[in-house]
């Protein structure tokens, strides 16, 4: 075998096994950084195995590495971390590990490397390489860990039912791989997440969730999602999700089934951006739909305000998932709420207001939402596709015209509440919030162009037909009237 380590690596690699030969230490470099080697992917951190104290061989190599090297002991799991230019090294020692059934946490003994390399949880993640000097670059592959990477398979060292239940989060793992390097999951161990799907009630949803970000930003993200469907995973993670699944017929007419659709849309979007929660709002942009749809015999199937419903159902997602709640969550809606805005101007004419009004509410995330709206095209019909295509190409034509006039995507009226206040002499209140508003809608709609001396002439013309009169000119902005 050929055994390549990057440069800064190797170097690295070097000095710990010179430390390992001083301690006398058996001692193997392991798991996702070895797998990484042969699938040729780029990895920045890098495991250690030891037959003995890991902690010990940790501090010699941070000693070693000099000042540059910060070194983490985390006493009570027996572990150790040397962070060193941007690279993590973890230390273990090989441990022997027992479960019982309510927790993940194991009853963990001093082992050998062999005893280590079954508590793993797939082949590929078994791989071992002996660096001390005269092993150097031998391959311990007990679980035919090579054989599966060339097969393009996840498959568990033991018994999957003993893999999974012992800890559950295994199973979104399996799923992760599978998603993100292109590999199938071997047909026993697949049906052992579906045996055992309901044990992942013991695994925190912070750590789901963070599978799922992953699953998520793989290159053909559906891969995941299909398998977290096929497996059960879906239903009791997601059920929003996989209510999307399936087809009516009324009337001999069916829709589309909402999920395929989805996860056509998901993929679309991740050929055009690596963001994640642009990709999130992707596999959630339908989830109104089972609740929004109806049959009326004259018009087929509709999903009516479905986007409306869909942005109402998230925050209880995010909520259940421990997914972040603030800026994230009022993107996802956001993008959400406006997915079916850009296809509507499509069909009709696309006036300058209409175009003014989105940029308005879509603000500086108008291109993520081009790009989702782009991704929903999942028609069959060619000629359906060119004509969407072509009609948001002329969507986005108009909207930058209409940006560089206008300036709408971080849009503030020049006239605002407390100038309306003091121009009137009015307290807060309903009033005020009306002025505003007429503002607003007169820039949106074109009525008046966004400059001061315009929107200070319409607002005296407004505020007269309420009977109100300019008590005092605006003070911050006399110069200009
Ligand atoms: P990545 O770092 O890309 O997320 P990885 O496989 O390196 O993937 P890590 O979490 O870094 O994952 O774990 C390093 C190694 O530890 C794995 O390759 C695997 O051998 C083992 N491992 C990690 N998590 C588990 C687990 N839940 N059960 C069993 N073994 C695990
Ligand atoms: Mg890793």
């Amino acid at each position: 075998m050929e055994l390549y380590f990057d440069k800064r690596h190797g170097k690295i690699v070097e000095i710990i096994a010179e430390e390992a030969d001083k301690l006398q230490m058996e001692t193997y470099i392991i798991g996702g950084y070895v797998r990484d080697i042969f699938l040729r992917r780029a990895s920045k951190d890098i495991d250690v195995v030891c037959v003995g104290s890991g902690i010990r061989l940790a501090q010699s190599v941070a000693g070693q590495l000099g000042t540059q090297a910060a070194l983490s002991v985390f006493k009570n799991f027996g572990t150790a971390q040397v962070k060193y230019k941007g690279t993590e090294i973890e230390f273990v020692g090989a441990r022997k590990e027992s479960y019982n059934r309510n927790s993940r946490k194991p009853i963990v003994e001093n082992g050998t490397l062999e005893d280590d390399l079954k508590r793993r949880d797939f082949t590929i993640n078994t791989l071992a390489i002996h660096i001390n000097k005269e092993n150097f670059g031998e391959l311990i592959d007990p679980f035919n860990g090579l054989q599966d990477m060339n097969d393009l398979l996840i498959r568990t060292p033991l018994d999957p039912d003993i893999t999974f239940c012992d800890d559950p989060l295994r199973m979104f793992r399996a799923i992760r791989f599978a998603s993100l390097l292109g590999f199938s999951i071997y047909p026993e161990t697949f049906e052992a997440i579906r045996r055992n799907k309901n044990r992942i009630e013991i695994i925190s949803k912070e750590r789901i969730a963070d599978e799922l970000n992953k699953i998520i930003l793989s290159p053909c993200p559906s891969v995941g999602f299909e398998l977290l469907d096929k497996t059960g995973l879906l239903e009791i993670t997601l059920p929003e999700l996989a209510a999307l699944k399936g087809v009516e017929t009324k009337e001999g007419v069916g829709h589309k089934d909402n999920f395929s659709h989805t996860m056509k849309v998901l993929d679309n979007l991740a050929q055009t951006s690596d963001k994640l929660w642009l990709r999130w709002a992707a596999l959630f942009h339908d989830i109104g739909k089972p609740r929004s749809k109806r049959f009326d015999p004259k018009t087929g199937w509709t999903f009516h305000t479905h986007e409306y419903i869909g942005m109402k159902m998230l925050k209880e997602i995010f909520r259940r998932m421990k997914f972040p709640l603030g800026d994230k969550l009022k993107y996802v809606e956001k993008l959400i709420l406006l997915h079916m805005r850009p296809i509507a101007l499509s069909d009709d004419e696309i006036t300058d207001s209409a175009i003014r009004r989105l940029l308005f509410e879509a603000g500086s995330d108008i291109d993520d939402l081009m790009l989702l709206c782009e991704a929903d095209i999942t028609s069959k019909n060619p000629g359906k596709v060119r004509q969407f295509l072509a009609n948001f190409k002329l969507v986005r034509s108009k909207l930058k015209e209409i940006e560089e006039k206008d300036r709408i995507r971080n849009f503030q009226p020049p006239v605002d509440g407390l100038q309306i206040m003091n121009m009137f002499n009015l307290p807060p209140g309903k009033i005020v919030g009306e002025l505003k508003s007429a503002v607003k809608d007169a820039i949106l709609d074109g009525i008046v162009p966004n400059e001061y001396k315009a929107v200070y002439d319409f607002l005296v013309e407004k505020a007269g037909e309420k009977g109100l009169e300019v008590v005092s000119r605006d003070p911050q902005n006399t110069a200009t009237v």
